[in-house]
């Protein structure tokens, strides 16, 4: 194609590259408020996400996901992506800014979760398995039977008492997680994750 057609009235037509006002953004700010200010020393190289064993095996982009961040594009904190991110810490270790990249994915998540944004099966581990019985995984419960026999059977020693095993220390937990504000922050999720239901449906009607 000739230069001067491409420079022509229709020059934006053949621009593809989004062009951002600036990279300050509410979700940077929140960056800076948590003392990861660094992040605006990015300077878009992609070497994090060149290294990033979760992006090898599926469409999560490190990069990306920090340079919408920056920008403002709040959809990244709808997108499933940023949840898998392993925290392996590899990024961080090879940053040419030594920008904590791991810290923000996190943080990112965070922010996610503050605004209602969670994966439905991490909503029910939080929000009921590890609330009601102070464990992730919660191994010595009656559904877990199978794994400690096959533990056993192998000739490895049994689990050790869990919390959920003492009622009292899931009380104890329990407090735990309201005194640092966890218990209000899945009230608030739950809140906002009708809303988002919701309007979904009205959208559909509409
Ligand atoms: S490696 Fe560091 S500087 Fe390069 S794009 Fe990733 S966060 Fe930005
Ligand atoms: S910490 Fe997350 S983003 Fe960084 S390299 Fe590991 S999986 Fe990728």
């Amino acid at each position: 194609m000739r230069f001067d057609l491409i420079m022509s009235d229709n020059v934006e037509k053949y621009i593809k590259r989004k062009v951002y006002k600036s990279t300050s953004s509410r979700i940077a700010q929140k960056f800076v408020d948590a003392g990861l200010e660094k992040i605006r020393a990015c300077i878009n190289c992609g070497t994090c996400t060149g290294g990033c064993p979760s992006g090898r095996r599926t469409a999560y982009r490190t990069r990306s996901a920090i340079r919408r961040a920056l920008t403002g594009d709040e959809s990244v904190l709808k997108d499933i992506d940023i949840w898998l991110c392993s925290t392996c810490y590899y990024c961080y270790e090879r940053c040419p800014r030594n920008i904590p990249v791991t810290d923000m994915i996190i943080k990112l998540r965070n922010i996610a979760v503050e605004e209602g944004h969670i994966l439905d099966s991490h909503f029910v581990l939080a929000n009921k398995i590890f609330y009601e019985t102070g464990h992730g995984v919660p191994a010595t419960g009656d559904n877990n039977k199978q794994w400690r026999d096959l533990r056993e059977s192998i000739g490895l020693p049994p689990l050790p008492p869990t919390v959920h095993m003492h009622p009292e220390a899931v009380k104890e937990c329990q407090e735990l997680m309201k005194s640092v504000g966890f218990r209000d922050l899945m009230d608030n999720v739950e809140r906002k994750k009708l809303q988002q239901k919701e309007e979904a449906e009205k959208n559909k009607e509409g």
